[in-house]
């Protein structure tokens, strides 16, 4: 057997055309969907982020009001930056781009951000939403792409184990809690887990975001299993994943791959959140759908 390799980069231009044909019909409603970036600091990897982000958002009829205040901002300036994107009417997605530089505390910058303008979905009121199962306006974006490839990927979920390694806010609890209410047994794992590759080999869905680049082998794999790789790493000037790919793909029934897994369904859900947060606030009066 060898595993299905789910295309993400293919999956991801389907969610954009998607939503592209909601912005337009958004904008001949007269509420053209606006998304404010604020950069903050000289991370290469975060420029390079907000770069194809905007590229995106120009690319779907979006409007970008990109903000970069100098590197040795104080929380406060920061702050003020996010609070006047609050409260201006154009603007429907608010995306502040992690890390800030130090001396700058991301939480209360985080906290400015309104949960109806949440563009990445980390607000604690979405995410309190979602692990009480009610219907959240807006996701964490990576998780939410991650579902989003089991989906249309035609994976079961229903009654499907499922195990998450890394138990981060922005990805591993989020993505246990979709699949709880995907209706799958959710274990989450993270580095204190005792027997991983054991508690692993249980699992019909095997979700890694770790971040140590092909720690996940054969052994961590049920037979048939769906892996979806999260992992990002930088190894030689490459990009890898957290799964050993050349081990797991003839164990795997499906296998999303790095590069072009779940790293391109991140920016389309961004853009995604953003327009369904159009919808809800000022656009058709529709509530916010999936892609
Ligand atoms: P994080 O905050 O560093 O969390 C990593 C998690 O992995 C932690 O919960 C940690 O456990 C767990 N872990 C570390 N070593 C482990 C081990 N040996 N065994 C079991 N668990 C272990 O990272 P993150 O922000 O969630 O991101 C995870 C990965 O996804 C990174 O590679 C990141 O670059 C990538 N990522 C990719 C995208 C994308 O768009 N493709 C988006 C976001 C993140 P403890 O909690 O016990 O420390």
């Amino acid at each position: 057997m060898s595993a299905l390799i789910i295309d993400g980069r293919a999956v991801a231009a389907s969610v954009r055309e998607e939503v592209k044909a909601r912005v337009g019909e958004l904008t001949a409603l007269g509420a053209r969907p606006g998304l404010g970036v604020v950069l903050c600091g000289d991370d290469a990897a975060s420029a390079t982020y907000v770069r194809l982000k905007g590229q995106v958002a120009e690319e779907l009829g979006i409007r970008v009001d990109e903000r970069r205040p100098p590197a040795d901002s104080s929380t406060e300036a920061i702050r003020e930056i996010v609070l006047a994107m609050d409260e201006d009417d154009g603007i429907d997605g608010i995306l502040v781009q992690l890390p800030l530089p130090a001396q700058i505390d991301p939480d209360a910058v985080m906290a400015a951000v309104r949960p109806d303008k949440d563009a990445d979905g980390l607000h604690p009121l979405n995410f309190g939403l979602l692990a009480q199962g009610a219907p959240a306006p807006v996701v964490s974006c990576t998780p939410a792409g991650c579902m989003e490839l089991l989906r249309r990927s035609g994976v079961p979920t229903r009654g499907s184990r499922a195990v998450v390694i890394g138990r981060s806010a922005i990805v591993g609890r989020p993505m246990a809690m979709l699949l709880v209410n995907a209706d799958c047994t959710v274990t989450m794992c993270h580095s204190r887990t005792a027997d991983l590759p054991a508690v692993c080999r249980t699992a019909d869905i095997l979700v890694a975001a770790i971040g140590r680049p092909g720690m996940i082998t054969a052994d961590y794999v049920k037979p048939g299993a769906c892996v979806i790789d999260v992992g990002t790493s930088s190894v030689d000037g490459k990009l890898r994943g957290d799964v050993d790919r050349a081990s797991v793909e003839p164990v795997a029934g499906w296998l999303t791959p790095v590069p072009g897994g779940v790293g391109p369904m991140t920016i389309a859900m961004l853009m995604h959140n953003t327009v369904s947060l159009c919808a809800a606030r000022r656009g058709s009066g529709q509530p916010p759908t999936r892609p």
